[in-house]
């Protein structure tokens, strides 16, 4: 039996949900690292922490298939890293995963609210999806002015709200650390 991930906040650290949703794996760069929805639980712990769940749902009987959840969410994660590496490498974004991303919020949209401010509420677990795609859409048709960005270290994806607009890592408590660390044992022999 895999234990689900414990996520804290470290978790939650690229200022949107679609990219914190990319950033699911242990690390993306330069290997993909261990996966953290390492089970249907581990993803509905994350989604209730995001608070995208539907409030009306107690969390583990939010999907009836969650195998099949478990499965799409990997694979919208996916499409999330192909887009997201092309933006952030000033790349065209690829048409057939941005077409595939377009498939999934138009397949749930029966799934959700979304009130005139722009937010969107979920009616049905499945509706996360839309949810998630949506942003993800957004991030790409109207890129925050400092762009998306991923940590030199792990390549998680993050927005940088800095006000020096030099932010680096996804944590500094983590990559940057590590970081600091190698280059002071590089310069210190
Ligand atoms: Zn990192």
């Amino acid at each position: 039996m895999t234990t689900a991930t414990a996520w804290v906040e470290d978790h939650f650290i690229a200022g949107d949900a679609a990219l914190d949703f990319a950033n699911t794996v242990y690390r993306r760069t330069p290997e993909l690292g261990a996966e953290l929805f390492t089970n249907a639980e581990a993803l509905v712990t994350w989604l209730d922490r995001a608070h995208l769940l539907p409030a009306t749902e107690p969390p583990e009987r939010a999907f009836a298939d969650t195998a099949a959840a478990l499965q799409e969410a990997r694979a919208l994660r996916a499409l999330f890293w192909t887009v997201f590496d092309a933006q952030k490498d000033g790349h065209n974004i690829p048409a057939d995963a941005f077409a595939r991303l377009l498939g999934t919020a138009r397949r749930g949209s029966d799934t959700i609210n979304l009130a005139s401010d722009g937010s969107m509420t979920p009616l049905a677990a499945e509706g996360v999806f839309t949810i998630l795609a949506l942003r993800a859409i957004t991030l790409v048709l109207a890129p925050p002015p400092q762009g998306v960005r991923a940590c030199d270290s792990c390549g998680w994806f993050f927005i940088d709200s800095s006000r020096s607009r030099r932010r680096r890592w996804c944590s500094m408590k983590t990559c940057g650390n590590q970081a600091k660390a190698a280059r002071y044992r590089s310069t210190h022999p």
